[in-house]
């Protein structure tokens, strides 16, 4: 998969702005605040349907002195060339075109262009909560099997239910009746996405900790493992199996989560366990290390992708290089060497150890020089 070219009018900081890309690596480089994260931005928005830092939505990204903004790309996906477009609007509804035909959802887009993207803030999923280790896993699975993710919808409806019952039952005591249908159901669907989870992360550990060492240069070993309900010792297991341990767990967890209000039993309270060279790198990495995890975890999960689907997604690699030293630089602009990578980076030096790739130089949303 490959972004050719890019349109840009009226999004962020950019108008009228075009640009075509190598089908290799691509190196935005340009002083802070003058649209790098933003052209990444963009791309990412063509694949997705949905920007990755908008807080207030889509309005965010347009143009503060304009009423609407226009994305289109010309992308190469599945063997054949295709444009994706995005119109966004101050008072309109968002429409998405792909080959000019207009989508009637976000969900149309799948597979035309997939993007994976690094940006700073993803050291959490190595030092924040698992919460966003959940995410990472839930996103890539979502992306790969449309039965998962149903399952999830459907575990996650039925978690929001159980959530009212507990909530509510002290002034509607009827309610309770109802808690076992749901803890029922609830096990049914979480064994479905424990054995998904588990088998995912079999593939996600052993792919991780080779790009891993092939980042470090040999110098660290990262393994992944995959941490669910206390009850299962296994959960490479057929569903089945799982839910006479998941309906253990519960009945354990029953007092104290009347006692709490809170679903405190099933996989919505999976982790991933991440460890470099034998200790949790939560507690004990240090800040280019968790960085260089993080970045491993997300090649891994574009390694995954291209074994399942055959094509790379696009790489977006957002500010990954300052915290890197020599060897972690080097790796990153030299040694990636499938499928398009676009890097962000705010310093020339940070780059003179490129050997190849388009440098595209970014002053106040224009293309100032490409070399
Ligand atoms: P850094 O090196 O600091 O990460 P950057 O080149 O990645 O910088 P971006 O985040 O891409 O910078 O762009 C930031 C600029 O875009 C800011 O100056 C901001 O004012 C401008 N900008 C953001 N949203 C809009 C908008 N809706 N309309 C116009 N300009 C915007
Ligand atoms: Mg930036």
């Amino acid at each position: 998969m490959q972004v050719n070219k890019l349109f840009l009018d009226g999004f962020r900081n950019y108008e009228n702005f075009e640009a075509s890309f190598s089908d290799r690596v691509n190196i935005i480089v340009g002083n802070n605040a003058q649209g790098k994260t933003n052209l990444l931005e963009a791309i990412y928005y063509l694949a997705a349907g949905r920007s990755f830092r908008a807080v207030k939505g889509d309005k965010e990204l347009i143009a503060f002195h304009r009423d609407d903004a226009v994305l289109s790309a010309v992308v190469f996906s599945s063997g054949r060339e295709q444009t994706l477009q995005a119109h966004l609007s101050r008072v309109r509804r968002r429409r998405l075109y792909a080959n000019d035909v207009k989508l009637k959802s976000a969900a149309e887009l799948s597979g035309r262009l997939t993007a994976v993207l690094f940006c700073p803030d993803d050291i959490d999923i190595i030092r924040g909560g698992p919460a966003l280790r959940r995410r990472l896993l839930d996103g890539c699975l979502c992306q790969l099997r449309p039965r998962y993710a149903t399952a999830l919808a459907e575990y996650n409806r039925l978690l929001e239910h159980k959530t009212r019952v507990l909530r509510d039952y002290r002034d509607k005591p009827a309610l309770l009746g109802t808690l076992e249908d749901f803890n029922q159901r609830l096990a049914e669907t979480g064994a479905e996405l424990i054995a998904v989870r588990a088998a995912y992360v079999n593939i996600l550990s052993r792919i991780a900790a080779r790009v891993h060492g092939e980042v470090s240069d040999g110098a660290e070993t990262l393994t992944v493992s995959y941490k669910t309900v206390k009850t299962i010792e296994n959960p490479h297991q057929k569903p089945a199996a799982l839910i006479p341990r998941l309906l253990e767990h519960q009945k354990s967890h029953l007092r104290a989560e009347l006692e709490t209000g809170l679903c405190l039993s099933g996989p919505h309270k999976d982790d991933l366990e991440i460890c470099i060279g034998g200790v949790p790198a939560r507690a004990f990495a240090s800040q280019g290390q968790a960085r260089t995890a993080a970045l491993s975890l997300k090649l891994a999960e574009r390694e995954i992708h291209y074994e399942d689907r055959g094509e790379y997604p696009v790489l977006l690699l957002d500010d990954v290089l300052s915290e890197l030293d020599e060897k972690r630089r080097n790796f990153v602009l030299n040694h990636i060497d499938k499928g398009q990578v676009f890097i962000t980076c705010c310093s020339a030096l940070d780059i003179s150890a490129a050997t190849g790739g388009r440098i595209l130089r970014i002053e106040a949303g224009r293309l100032a020089e490409t070399l």
